[in-house]
């Protein structure tokens, strides 16, 4: 589909692809009319606030990272579920929270005890929350792991203080990361072994984000079961909170290559970074999918593509294509809606590139373009004299 518009999209630019967005969010709601779980998107993936109107047509809301994504939610979709979580909340952000969320889940006991005065004196019915750590996970990436040895997220059932259960009615836990849903069965027969006796005392549990349901080779049946597991089991309101899965493979960065140099390999330099555009490529580490490219020497002709950046490391893999690169030619990476805008950084002063959108009906449009003052604002005051 992209492949008809290329050349009238000005490169470096995502685009977001508005029938796959459309396509996942209808299997997301067909999982909460079967369950009567709700699904919320967890913003940290995708906050790109111009697709929170057609979202909301079909899910229940939205979780927060704090205060700020919590405040885009509201602003962008009021109707809808309000949710949040931080390891830590200050004073200044429950403020604000108390204002406009309608869940606020707490990652322990003390930061609970800490805020709840505030919450049951805001004027407002807020659902609390408490983040429990099952001390289980199947993720080999220790950064992606939250159940890793001496991790800070969530409270383990040896720090669990029954006796301040008081407000709380809901428990909440995220231990999953682009996987399966053996990976959420198994997990969560073991959080039913562990908190099973709490979750009796609650409203609503939370299976957190990971789950990658808009894969190809997902196990839909297993998700169902799981959620009607706990719901049968103890009446509570499931909530799944997928970021990765909302947008899965909706959107697509766009390159152009700048100049082809040789050095043991023909090396391509694009106009994009992966130290700068999508930062997951050197932090998971994983290998983007290009539109019609190969593994290296798969096809005649292979390069090692590389950002427009200073930093040695700033490559994004080695990849071969039918015909020699040019300086001018598109290069398309595919799965780019997700941990990108959200992610991306203009560290060298590399422009950020433009955010478009590949409408239902085949047009493409510019929704966003950066320049100099987006790398120039964040640095300092223009007002201001040392
Ligand atoms: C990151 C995160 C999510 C979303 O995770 P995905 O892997 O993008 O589905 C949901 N909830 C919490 C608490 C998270 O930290």
């Amino acid at each position: 589909m992209i492949e008809k518009i290329i050349n009238e999209i000005p490169t470096p630019c995502y685009v977001i692809d508005e029938n796959k967005l459309t396509e996942n969010l209808k299997l997301l709601k067909s999982i909460e009319d079967k369950t009567d779980c709700k699904i919320l998107l967890a913003q940290k993936a995708f906050s790109n606030f111009n697709f929170y109107p057609l979202i909301s047509e079909y899910i229940s809301g939205t979780t927060a990272s704090g205060i700020n994504e919590a405040k885009l939610a509201h602003e962008f979709m009021p109707d809808k579920e309000n949710h949040v979580f931080a390891p830590a909340f200050t004073e200044q952000d429950m403020d604000e929270l108390v204002r406009i969320c309608g869940h606020i889940v707490f990652n322990s006991f003390s930061q609970w005890k800490k805020h709840r005065d505030k919450i049951k004196n805001c004027g407002r019915d807020i659902e609390c929350g408490i983040r429990i750590n099952p001390e289980y996970s199947e993720i080999e990436t220790k950064i992606y792991d939250p159940c890793a040895e001496g991790s800070r997220m969530g409270v383990t059932l040896s720090a669990f203080e029954d006796d301040e259960l008081d407000g709380i009615t809901g428990l909440h836990f995220h231990t999953m990361c682009e996987q399966n849903s053996d990976t959420l069965w198994r997990t969560v027969q073991i959080v039913d072994e562990k908190f099973g006796r709490y979750i009796k005392q609650m409203k609503w549990i939370n299976f957190g984000g990971g789950h990658h349901i808009t894969r190809e080779d997902y196990d839909i049946e297993t998700l169902i079961k799981s959620i009607n597991f706990f719901k049968e089991k103890y009446g509570v309101q499931v909530y799944l909170e997928p970021g990765e899965a909302i947008a899965l493979n909706a959107g697509w960065l766009v390159s152009s290559v700048l100049d082809i140099v040789h050095n043991v390999k023909d090396i391509a330099i694009l106009d994009v970074s992966a130290a700068c555009h999508m930062p997951d490529v050197l932090e998971m580490p994983y290998r983007p999918n290009i539109i019609n490219s190969g593994k290296p020497n798969e096809k005649p002709y292979t390069y090692r593509l590389a950002g427009n950046t200073c930093l040695a490391g700033d490559t994004i893999g080695d990849y071969s294509f039918d015909k020699p690169l040019c300086s001018g030619d598109r290069l398309v990476f595919c799965d780019m809606a997700i941990y990108t805008t959200v992610k991306n950084n203009t560290f060298n002063g590399i422009t950020l590139p433009s955010i478009g959108v590949l409408k239902s009906n085949g047009k493409f449009e510019i929704i966003k373009q950066f320049g100099y003052n987006d790398f120039k604002m964040r640095l300092g005051s223009e007002t201001y004299e040392l």
